[in-house]
């Protein structure tokens, strides 16, 4: 998943995520991998002459964005962090008023400088960086503006993430980043005493949230406090790092306990849901389909009847031989979860998980070529390793890859070993990923999904798309991935393979629908919980993490099924426009070589036309630019610096 600046995403409940959230990995970032394929396609005579003309546009923008992101690190310093930039471990901004206004200033200076860039002569490579530049400086500015996260999500604001990451990071001597740590510490009260201000009228999730939080804070605290004792800086400096951890501490005490008074004088009344007009805004930045937030929920709601329609004759297919004894239901959904229910129990042992995950992988890699796919690197294969303790518990499987600034370090496939769980734990994880599904989730995270895609777009390497690439398009080929997969027969055609995949491919559905839902429709609990259950067949925790995560975030739910619908929508247009000349593998091929753009751009990019009139929902129009500096320059009350941000996502489905 790309670094998100803007756009807080804390999803993050107790310590291990906290602790994963400050690790810079999942999809972000550059490898240097050399793949083996020959070139996607030739240029065209007039291509290479614009080549040549675009060719100073580009090394304006090079420089201009090299510039950007110097200054950038130096404004954000925890965000430098996540980015792999250590410079500015020692300070800590304070997220005041003050601060929102000049980090405003900020955004909206560059962006002028980025708009006075034409477009239309650069090289398609810079062409995408370009506009995502300018997305997430709009979407920061939006953030100022509209959001005003700052001023309703108490649990922006935690040091935790910052402090973790130079604990434990050995991007330098051990005592220099103590040192660092010292003189962070030092900022840490008046840290929550501006978050203190800011805070006008907060929801009770995320004030919730952020009191849950805070025993991670804590916990990050002591241990920087302890590793600073046991090491070799001055007694002096260990006097005064006492006394600054104490005062710390207190710190985060006063603000969890004035956040749980505002909680029982029931002042966190903010509504948790965004409500239409500032979802379909957030939308807009964020996913960039092309597609509005109602029209994608729309485009779900039949996408769901139409799996469920399938999986209706899949279950009556397989229910002589699985279920012979049982009297069928008439309602579908008993019937399908039933079917579901049963096949689940063909699953792996714990303890070959890992083992059955790292024997997939050169299957599907070599699926691709013998199917004509996609071709493959096969000098640099992804390295499957258990789950590394701190990162545990978020997700059964992820791809950790480097941060863009460290290209030398290698990319993993983390693989939760399930040793470590309760035999009933175990189990249910086990049913979950059961055979069929362990496949798609290895396809999903790996091959042809996450890590394929990472590996071609670091065959032209972006810093701006490693750091600003765009989410939907990111996820949405994963999804794609997976259908790609079973399209060309992958699991040999079985009933129960397309069973188990319709499932999976629901759950991604049913995330627009519920983020929808919940954040424009005023969906309930009860409902919500229905939906998932009932017509998405997951299991009441998977449904209840679901719902909380839906409560806590918003839109971000939405970039599976969105990017995975923009995605089929373009393989058609484009199957349509060559006819007989479409080509499978060319088509993902090109496809990929764009990095992470969002789809329009990657099809007027393919197509070479003008995108309208789908591009006309996108954020980058340029009356709702105008109308997000202009409000801008208004805003009576310039907003906030986004605290500790949260940079990466764990990746979650
Ligand atoms: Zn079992
Ligand atoms: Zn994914």
């Amino acid at each position: 998943m790309a670094l998100h600046f803007a756009i807080l995403f804390p999803i993050a409940t107790h310590m291990k995520k906290l602790t994963s959230l400050a690790k810079p990995r999942l999809l972000a970032l550059l490898i240097a991998c050399a793949i083996t394929v020959p070139p996607v396609y030739s240029a065209s005579a007039n291509e290479t002459m614009h080549r040549s003309m675009a060719a100073a546009q580009d090394q304006s923008l090079e420089k201009l964005s090299l510039e950007f992101l110097q200054a950038l690190w130096r404004m954000q310093p925890d965000n430098a962090l996540y980015a792999g930039r250590y410079e500015g471990a020692a300070q800590l901004p304070v997220p005041d008023e003050k601060e929102r206004a000049r980090q405003l200033a900020f955004s909206q200076t560059w962006l002028a400088r980025f708009e006075k860039l034409d477009p239309a002569k650069l090289s398609p490579k810079l062409r995408t960086d370009l506009a995502l530049l300018k997305n997430q400086l709009l979407s920061d500015v939006w953030y100022y503006t509209r959001s005003k996260e700052f001023a309703w999500n108490p649990s922006i604001y935690n040091v935790a993430g910052a402090f973790d990451m130079i604990l434990n990071t050995e991007y330098a001597p051990k005592p220099q980043r103590l040192r660092s740590l010292l003189q962070r510490l030092q900022q840490v009260p008046a840290f929550y005493a501006a978050a203190r201000a800011s805070i006008v009228q907060p929801t009770a999730e995320h004030t919730q949230l952020a009191i849950a939080q805070s025993a991670g804070t804590v916990q990050v605290l002591q241990e920087v406090e302890k590793a600073a004792q046991a090491s070799q800086l001055s007694v002096a400096q260990k006097t005064l790092f006492s006394r600054r951890t104490q005062a710390a501490l207190q710190a985060v005490e006063e603000y969890t306990s004035w956040l749980r008074s505002l909680l029982a004088r029931e002042q966190a009344s903010r509504s948790f849901r965004l409500g239409k007009t500032m979802y379909e805004e957030k939308f807009a930045l964020q996913i960039q389909t092309g597609l509005t937030g109602e029209q994608t929920y729309q485009r779900a709601l039949q996408a769901k009847e139409q799996m469920l329609t399938r999986m209706d004759a899949l279950a009556d297919q397989l229910w002589p031989k699985y279920m012979a004894e049982q009297v069928k239901p008439q309602e579908r959904s008993r019937k399908i979860g039933m079917v579901i229910d049963k096949l689940s129990a063909k699953h792996a042992q714990p303890e070959n998980f890992v083992k059955e995950v790292r024997q997939q992988l050169p299957q599907l890699q070599q699926w691709l070529l013998d199917k004509n796919l996609l071709g493959t690197d096969a000098s640099k294969p992804l390295e499957v390793r258990e789950m590394p303790s701190y990162l545990r518990g978020v997700s059964v499987a992820n791809i950790e890859a480097p941060g863009p600034y460290r290209p030398q370090d290698r990319t993993y496939y983390n693989v939760s070993p399930l040793t470590d769980m309760t035999p009933q734990q175990a189990e249910s994880h086990l049913r979950e990923y059961n055979h069929w599904i362990l496949q798609i989730l290895n396809i999903h995270e790996a091959i042809p999904g996450h890590y394929t895609q990472l590996v071609y777009a670091n065959k032209s390497p972006s810093l701006i798309k490693s750091l600003f690439g765009n989410g939907s398009m990111i996820e949405g080929w994963a999804v794609y991935g997976e259908l790609m997969m079973m399209e060309s027969g992958w699991g040999d055609n079985t009933p129960e393979m397309w069973l188990m995949y319709s499932k999976w491919n629901l759950r991604a559905i049913c995330n627009t629908i519920l983020d929808y839902g919940v954040h424009v429709q005023g969906m309930t609990r009860e409902q919500a919980l229905q939906l998932l259950m009932q017509d998405a067949f997951q299991s009441e925790t998977e449904a209840n993490g679901k719902w909380r995560r839906a409560q806590l975030s918003s839109v971000q739910l939405a970039s599976y099924f969105s990017g995975f619908s923009a995605i089929i929508a373009l393989r058609e247009e484009r199957r349509q426009q060559l006819a007989e000349k479409f080509d499978l593998k060319q088509f993902h091929e090109q496809f990929l070589s764009y990095g992470s753009a969002p789809v329009p751009m990657i099809r007027e990019l393919m197509i070479g036309q003008p995108v309208m009139p789908m591009m006309q929902n996108m954020g980058h129009t340029s009356n709702q630019h105008k109308a997000l500096v202009k409000s801008a320059k208004k805003a009576e009350k310039p907003t906030a610096a986004r605290a500790a941000a949260s940079a990466v996502t764990p990746h979650q489905h």
